[in-house]
């Protein structure tokens, strides 16, 4: 097992002698390879073991980066360099990227180890990563279950213990939930805080990059080296980064505001309960609850699917044949070759958004379905602003339900859109948020705690929970 508690830790017993990297990297690999049937990765690295004698070296030697011997795994939509990205993709099967995404690059230019590419739903497409061209990814907690989506090869990388932090991202949930699925912490930040450069658009206005580990403490150092403005990203901002910590210096009582619309109907019953007592246990000391209304959140799940499916038809139309991955041969001519390239490159899921997004945004339906649902994201956002200027913090269920059996919502694309009930407005207003692993129900799966924050506040959803967990 792993005997340090966060990278510090790890870092501090490499340069005492006590934990070796090269062991340590060996183990992680030994470890994904015995547990070949939960199918997280679509990539494993294996020289990776040549890296970590080098920054081995480098951690005795004091030369060594921020990040020097984490070991980190990636969602198969994030670039690196000369390594394959397929976005669980049969368009993208054989593609090669040709550069390196900002966030990941600068995560190895700390001497972070990259493992491998982790298995996701096609194109980040998903509740439950039952939709990839590589099969589906069992949950470590309970195999016979999903591990969620769409970053579900990286939450159950994390869960297994496959690595010491994964990457994911997360357009409408896919952080978050299946962080919950997982019993893993998961954190999605403001939108523009980490580039986008390359990374795989699926929504671009959306598209989030954000992290996943058993501790806040490695989320937050792996979020210190990840943001900042990027120019290869113009939708990066501008903000100062903080110095993420999870050290807190709240010293007054933090208010927090529990939707009312988000524990209504739906909610399996464990789940509110679980939810309720961790609740009741945060000492009236430091916390004060308060009943707050999200009142937009019933139009959530269809303003998400509008512009999200509108977004991703412009965003897919790049692959046809040409320029990526798959091509179908000897095609009767151009159209032809279009045509039957995206028709046997894309999954099912993928389609099926391409031509809803293609319709929203025809002309015939565009004020009616694409330009309402502009304005409606507004009164979603509205809303946020609204309730941060009565609260510190948001707290809501991360997901309806636990883990659900493999096949169980596959048939039903409606059941399966359901699972992002609590996490879609949150990318539709662009802010952070955050899950917390608090318990299991009576099928010992994990239950989840969403933490969310006004925009740039990532810190104070770090730091929330330590400062919740001294109560
Ligand atoms: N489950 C949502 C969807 O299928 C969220 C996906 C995501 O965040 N990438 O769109």
């Amino acid at each position: 097992m792993l005997s340090y508690k966060n990278i510090l830790d790890k870092q501090a017993k490499i340069k005492s002698n006590e934990l070796s990297l090269t062991e340590n990297v060996q183990y992680f690999l030994s470890r994904i390879n015995d547990q070949k049937d939960i199918n997280a990765f679509n990539f494993i690295f294996e020289d990776v073991l040549d890296d970590a004698k080098v920054v081995e070296e480098k951690i005795h030697d004091g030369t060594a980066g921020k990040l020097a011997g984490m070991v980190i795994a990636v969602k198969d939509v994030l670039s690196i360099k000369d390594r394959p990205l397929a976005c669980s993709s049969n368009i993208l099967k054989g593609f090669k990227s040709i550069y390196s995404a900002t966030s990941v690059q600068k995560l190895i230019d700390e001497d972070a180890l990259i493992i491998g590419k982790t298995n996701c739903d096609e194109f980040a497409m998903g509740s439950s990563n039952e939709n990839s061209a590589f099969g589906n990814v069992l949950n470590p907690v309970d195999k016979t279950r999903v591990p969620g989506g769409s970053s579900g090869g990286s939450a159950a990388a994390v869960a297994a213990g496959f690595c010491d932090v994964a990457l994911g991202t997360d357009t409408g949930g896919s952080i978050r939930q299946p962080a919950s699925f997982c019993g893993v912490f998961g954190l999605k930040p403001t939108y523009g805080r980490v580039s986008r450069y390359g990374l795989t658009a699926f929504a671009s206005s959306f598209d989030s990059i954000g992290a996943f580990a058993n501790n806040v403490e490695d989320i937050a150092a792996v979020m210190n080296v990840m943001s900042g403005k990027d120019d290869l990203d113009s939708t990066s901002i501008n903000e100062p980064t903080p110095e993420f910590n999870i050290e807190s210096n709240i010293s007054r009582k933090i208010k927090v505001g529990i939707p009312q619309e988000y524990f209504s109907e739906g909610l399996n019953d464990e789940v509110k309960k679980s939810i309720e007592d961790y609740i009741s246990d945060i000492s009236s000391d430091k916390v004060e609850f308060i009943d707050i209304h999200l009142k937009h959140n019933d139009y959530a799940i269809a303003t998400y699917y509008i512009l999200t499916t509108a977004e991703a038809s412009a965003n897919l139309s790049r692959y046809d044949g040409v320029r990526f991955g798959y091509r179908h041969e000897n095609p009767e001519d151009l159209n032809e070759m279009y045509t039957l390239t995206r028709s046997e490159g894309f999954g099912d899921e993928v389609k099926r958004r391409i031509m809803l997004g293609t319709y929203v945004l025809s002309s015939g339906y565009y004020d009616a379905y694409y330009r309402k649902a502009q304005k409606v994201r507004r009164l979603i956002k509205e809303d946020f602003t609204n309730a941060f200027e009565q609260v510190d913090i948001i707290l809501t269920p991360t997901s309806p339900f636990t883990a659900f059996k493999i096949g169980e919502k596959s048939s039903d694309p409606m059941q399966m859109y359901l699972s992002d009930i609590y996490t879609t407005s949150i990318n539709l207003a662009g802010i952070p948020a955050i899950n917390i692993p608090i318990g299991f129900d009576s099928n010992d799966l994990p239950i989840g705690v969403q933490l969310i924050a006004n925009q740039f506040e990532e810190n104070l959803l770090l730091q929330t929970v330590k400062f919740f967990n001294k109560s």
